[in-house]
């Protein structure tokens, strides 16, 4: 499920970016992103560190990286994370009226 939407966050770019001095490739964006389009990879620019590579062609904007970033390395730009967190939460009390509606 995609937590931010064309309806809850019009974006033109919803591509995932990184702030290339914040991430440290920790890799725990890695094991949420729905479209396995995020790769730790060496930094270019500081060959004794790690850093996250995302995959444009995959990412469908979805946030779930944003939300579990520690460091607020990645983002969807223009998206807050405070919002982010809103639509998250948002989206768990429809799944929860979802699942009562159904008992
Ligand atoms: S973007 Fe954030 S969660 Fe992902 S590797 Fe970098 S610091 Fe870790
Ligand atoms: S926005 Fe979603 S699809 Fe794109 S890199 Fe982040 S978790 Fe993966």
């Amino acid at each position: 499920m995609n937590f931010i939407n064309d309806a809850t966050f019009p974006r033109k770019e919803p591509k995932a970016a990184v702030k290339k001095d914040r991430c440290d490739g920790c890799a725990i964006c890695v094991d949420v992103c729905p479209q396995a389009c995020l790769q730790v990879i060496v930094n270019p620019k500081r060959k004794n560190n790690r850093i996250i590579k995302v995959i444009g062609e995959l990412c469908s904007g979805c946030g779930a990286c944003q939300g579990v970033c520690p460091k607020e390395a990645i983002f969807i730009p223009g998206l807050s994370t405070e919002n982010l967190r809103g639509y998250v939460d948002k989206a768990l009390v429809m799944i929860a009226e979802a699942e009562e509606s159904r008992a």
